[in-house]
């Protein structure tokens, strides 16, 4: 990941769209009218080049990840996902799974950097499980490794044993530590350091390097080191007070699930995986939904929030990002939700009119 991008007068982009499968083209058909209407009030001007994955592409080409699909993503500046899989391709073999697309597309382009932003909104305390004064100003990024450690090791089991290798190099944790290092250059220059180096020796590679990373390369911001045992804790017990969270692979996989539950809903929750050019992918962190697809229903808000990523950092538009984020917010407040959240809720169209009408606002103002 390099700097992040500064607003410039480069106005065309290139992006890839990939709706998928279930719910995928439903929340992706969200992010292309919420596009249109930054075109027309913002002047940006996105190429968008709909591309197969998943699911949708093993139907019509046999491959997961067709040859087209990656030619795309390599000539355009960032790639939007909307889900892949379902229970049409439940039983396919192994090398006709949707997710296998998913997988080799992180690959493909080394995505090693997964941000995933939770952030509470008063509106929305009370669908989270937790009381609500827990979860006044949650403003927590997690920063994911997510090409290494025992995902991608050595692997083989026997009747009677198993083995996952969990090995990382000090290239691979210079790197993401250096993105979470921007990250919180760009919020409040803290980070905690996720890890179990009681007992660990990869655990005490990453504090060794991610340490000397911070101290030469980000002077003004302070790391501190916690367990994975303990911040699972405390990301129930006092979760504002993390700002960026960086961990290893596995540990990223548990505690971001564990702390999507402050949000209230699946379907409110944006990611991006980055790698070093700037490019990135960008999806909800929600499923293909087949028990609600073509209904309607789908929540698009975590779709959005991925627009409004893909914006900031893989394109350098913040001002866009912030009005799309702030358009977001204010329906929110004015109780505008799926129904998900609320059983008389609006249906997924609905919702994106308001966003869009509010961007329109805001623009206008
Ligand atoms: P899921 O996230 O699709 O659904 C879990 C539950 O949350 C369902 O009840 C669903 O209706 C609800 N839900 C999810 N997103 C929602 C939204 N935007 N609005 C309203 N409700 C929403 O997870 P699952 O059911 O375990 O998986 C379904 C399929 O999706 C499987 O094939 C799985 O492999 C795939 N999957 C894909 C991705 C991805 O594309 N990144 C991620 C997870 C699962």
């Amino acid at each position: 990941m390099n700097e992040p991008l500064k607003k410039t007068d480069h106005r065309d982009y290139r992006v890839v769209g990939l709706p998928g499968d279930g719910i995928g083209p439903e929340v992706y058909a969200c992010a292309r009218r919420v596009l249109n209407v930054l075109e027309q009030t913002h002047g940006l001007c996105i190429q968008l080049d709909e591309q197969k994955i998943g699911g949708d592409a093993i139907d019509a080409t046999g491959d997961p990840l067709p040859q087209a699909t990656i030619d795309a993503c390599r000539a355009s500046d960032a790639a939007l996902l909307g889900a892949v899989g379902g229970p049409k391709w439940d039983n396919n073999p192994a090398d006709r799974r949707p997710e296998l697309g998913l997988l080799r597309i992180r690959a493909e382009f080394n995505l090693f950097c997964n941000l995933r932003p939770i952030v509470t909104h008063p509106s929305l305390h009370s669908f989270s499980p937790l009381r609500p004064e827990l979860l006044e100003e949650v403003d927590l990024m997690i920063v994911r490794e997510l090409t290494g450690g025992s995902y991608f090791g050595k692997k083989w089991r026997n009747e009677d044993e198993a083995e996952d290798v969990c090995r990382y190099t000090r290239e691979e944790i210079e790197r993401v530590t250096r993105a979470a290092g921007r990250i919180a250059g760009l919020r409040d220059n803290r980070i905690t350091l996720v890890d179990k180096a009681n007992v660990l020796e990869t655990s005490r590679l990453w504090r060794s390097v991610a340490s000397r990373v911070i101290e030469e390369e980000f002077p003004g911001v302070r790391m501190e080191n916690m367990y994975v045992d303990a911040a699972a804790m405390h990301l129930l017990t006092r979760p504002s007070d993390f700002d960026v969270m960086l961990t290893e692979n596995l540990f990223g996989d548990i505690l971001s699930d564990e702390a999507s539950m402050l949000c209230g809903s699946l379907g409110l929750l944006p990611s991006a995986s980055l790698n070093h050019e700037q490019f990135g992918l960008y999806e909800p962190v929600h499923g293909s939904a087949p028990d609600i697809a073509g209904q309607g229903k789908a929540n698009p808000y975590a779709m959005l929030l991925s627009v409004a990523m893909m914006l900031r950092h893989s394109l350098g538009r913040e001002a866009e990002a912030q009005a799309l984020e702030q358009s977001i917010h204010e329906c929110w407040s004015a109780g505008i939700l799926t129904r998900d959240l609320r059983a008389d809720g609006c249906s997924t169209n609905e919702v994106t009119d308001a966003v869009c009408e509010r961007l329109t606002g805001l623009a206008a103002v």
